[in-house]
């Protein structure tokens, strides 16, 4: 059987995940669609952006591998063949990636980072008041891989971190709330909220003027998820009449963002281009080729998405 690797990102990435993955897989016949000569021949795709319609003309597809952490626009696509096994990536050097850059913009926000490069500009020499990590408490949402590398991350640098999740979760050192029903407790009291939450029907728009009204006026916001989970318009609102002092933008609704979204200019806006933790290619390929290799040896496949709520 072959292995297929479907993206739609550039032809020199997609040779270089390319060679990556034939010299781990060396046994394996991986290939790409244009090389392909029996689509009946493949039973397992690996993707990244797949072009949607290609899936689902694979007969005996077995499972899906994706090389990305979250899984919505796979899942957003209408064409994804059913009942084939999805598997997203689960790297430990992906959320120690998160981690790090969690703990940047919460030191950032902490430290007053935004407000200093501001008098900078207007070489203004002025001393604000220093609390110390253990006097701020750091929300964050979704206690996944990312969330809880983060959380740790931040509970060593000595803050109160706080985590939400669907269900309950038990961490030392982190308090967690879990469910619709104990995310205002979980909201109150909160410096900077940090989101990681995978995008899906509940979690879509989840930062709203509605959530932001339940945080203390001032608190900093860090979204890392992804741009579907923020309202702009309200971001920018919030901003504007200081219910949120600051936010750290990383994902968007349409990405690249156009260069005359007013989000770009926005005075208490730090954005970045979607590069919070990207995909590594070499730990990515060394933890795709196990989980094929176990598939091979012993049929069973790596955990998988739930498809019926989202990731
Ligand atoms: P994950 O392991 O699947 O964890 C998701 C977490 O969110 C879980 O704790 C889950 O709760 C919680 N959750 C999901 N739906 C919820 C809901 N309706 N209410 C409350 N909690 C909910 O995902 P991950 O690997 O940590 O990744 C999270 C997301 O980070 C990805 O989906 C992706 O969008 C984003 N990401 C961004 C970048 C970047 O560079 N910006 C890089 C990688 C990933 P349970 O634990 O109860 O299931």
């Amino acid at each position: 059987m072959s292995i297929l690797l479907l993206t739609s990102v550039s032809t020199e990435e997609e040779t270089m995940w390319l060679n990556q993955l034939r010299s781990a897989l060396p046994e394996e016949d991986v290939t790409l669609l244009a090389e392909l000569n029996d689509r009946a021949d493949v039973d397992i795709a690996i993707v990244a952006n797949p072009p949607q319609e290609v899936l689902r003309t694979l007969p005996k597809l077995k499972m899906i591998q994706s090389l990305w952490a979250g899984v919505d626009a796979l899942l957003g696509d209408p064409t994804l063949p059913e009942n084939v096994p999805l598997v997203r990536l689960i790297d430990p050097t992906l959320s120690a990636s998160m981690a790090e850059a969690t703990a940047t913009h919460v030191l950032a926000l902490h430290r007053d980072l935004p407000r200093y490069a501001k008098q900078q500009q207007r070489q203004e020499w002025q001393q604000h008041e220093l609390l110390r990590s253990s006097d701020r408490t750091i929300g964050i949402l979704g206690l996944g891989e990312m969330g809880v590398a983060s959380a740790q991350q931040l509970r060593a640098l000595g803050f109160n971190v706080r985590g939400w999740s669907r269900s309950l979760k038990s961490i030392e050192g982190i308090k967690c709330f879990a469910g619709q029903e104990r995310l205002k407790e979980f909201l109150q009291g909160l410096d900077i909220l940090v989101n990681l939450l995978p995008l899906t029907p509940e979690t879509m728009g989840i930062l709203s003027k509605d959530l932001f009204f339940q945080l203390p006026k001032g608190t900093g916001l860090i979204n890392f998820g992804r741009g579907g989970h923020q309202i702009e318009g309200d971001v920018v609102a919030a901003l504007d009449d200081g219910q949120l002092s600051h936010a750290v933008l990383d994902v968007f609704s349409q990405e690249p963002l156009p260069a005359d979204n007013p989000l770009w200019r926005h005075p208490k806006i730090t954005l970045l281009p979607h590069v919070a933790a990207p995909t590594n290619q070499k730990t990515a390929v060394e933890i795709v080729a196990r989980n094929i290799k176990n598939y091979r040896r012993t049929g069973l496949l790596p955990k998988q998405v739930e498809r019926s709520v989202g990731y």
